[in-house]
C-alpha cells in the first residue's frame, strides 16, 4: 500500500535526510518544493526567476505558484503509484487547504504528518558546514557527513554546493517564518489527528524510526 506522508519542520531539523531513508525503506516518492526550486532556478526557468528572488532572501514564494509546481508532481504516474513524502510543503495553511482539496479529488487520504523539532542552536549548528548536491539533491556536512571526495557527490559525481540562503542573516529569517507560517499548519494537522511529534535532536537512523513508529507492522 502506497504510503502518503508530510514531513514539517524548521530548515536544517533534517527533513531532506528522513525523506531519503523513507524513499530507501517505504519505497515512497520524496517531494521536496525547496529541491524543485533550486532545479527551476538552474534550468533557469520563468518560475525559476521569479523564485530565486524569494528564497534568496529567505522569504516563502507565493502561494499560488508554489501550489500549482505541487500539485502538478502529486499527479504524475510515479506518485499515484507509490505514494509521496512532502518535505517542504505544505508550508503554509493556504497551501495546506489547497492540498486537502487535491487529496479529496483524488480520493486518497494522509497517513501522517511529522513534525520535526530541534533548538535554534541545533539548526544553526546543521546549516553552517550543509552541502548539496547540485543534481541528485543528497545532503552532506563538513563534519557530520563528508563526501568521500571533497566538493564532489558519492552517488552520482556531481559539483556540491553550499545553498546561498544558508548563511546567519537569512537561517533566522527562515526560522522566523517558520514560527509565523508553518507552525500554525502543523495544528491545521493536529486537529485532524494527523500529526506526530517528533524530537529530531537525535541521530538520522534513531529519528527514522521514531517518525515510522507504528506505521509499517
Ligand atoms: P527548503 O529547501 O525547503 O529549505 O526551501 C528553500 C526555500 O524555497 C525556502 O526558504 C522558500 O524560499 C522556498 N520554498 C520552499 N518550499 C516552499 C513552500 N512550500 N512555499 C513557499 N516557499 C517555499
Amino acid at each position: 500500500m502506497p504510503f502518503r506522508l508530510i514531513l514539517i519542520g524548521p530548515p536544517g531539523v533534517g527533513k531532506g535526510t528522513q525523506a531519503a531513508l523513507l524513499e530507501e525503506h517505504l519505497k515512497v516518492k520524496p517531494l521536496s518544493s525547496g529541491v524543485i526550486f533550486r532545479q527551476e532556478i538552474e534550468a533557469d526557468t520563468d518560475l525559476g526567476q521569479l523564485a530565486k528572488s524569494y528564497i534568496d532572501r529567505g522569504e516563502l514564494v507565493p502561494n499560488g505558484v508554489t501550489i500549482q509546481m505541487m500539485i502538478k508532481r502529486l499527479r504524475s504516474d510515479d506518485v499515484r503509484r507509490n505514494g509521496f513524502v512532502l518535505d517542504g510543503f505544505p508550508r503554509t495553511v493556504r497551501q495546506a487547504e489547497a492540498l486537502d482539496v487535491e487529496l479529496q479529488n483524488e480520493q486518497v487520504v494522509l497517513d501522517r504528518v511529522i513534525l520535526l523539532s530541534v533548538s535554534d542552536e541545533v539548526v544553526v549548528r546543521r546549516l553552517a558546514g550543509r552541502m548539496g548536491c547540485t543534481k541528485c539533491g543528497e545532503i552532506y556536512h563538513s563534519t557530520n557527513k563528508p563526501p568521500a571526495r571533497e566538493g564532489l557527490c558519492d552517488k552520482c559525481n556531481s559539483q556540491l554546493l553550499v545553498r546561498k540562503d544558508d548563511n546567519p542573516e537569512t537561517i533566522r529569517e527562515r526560522l522566523r517564518i517558520f514560527r509565523e507560517e508553518t507552525a500554525p499548519v502543523a495544528e491545521y494537522y493536529r486537529a485532524q489527528g494527523l500529526l506526530k511529534d517528533v524530537d529530531a535532536a537525535g541521530d538520522a537512523v534513531d529519528v527514522y524510526a521514531l517518525c515510522t513508529e507504528g506505521l509499517v507492522s
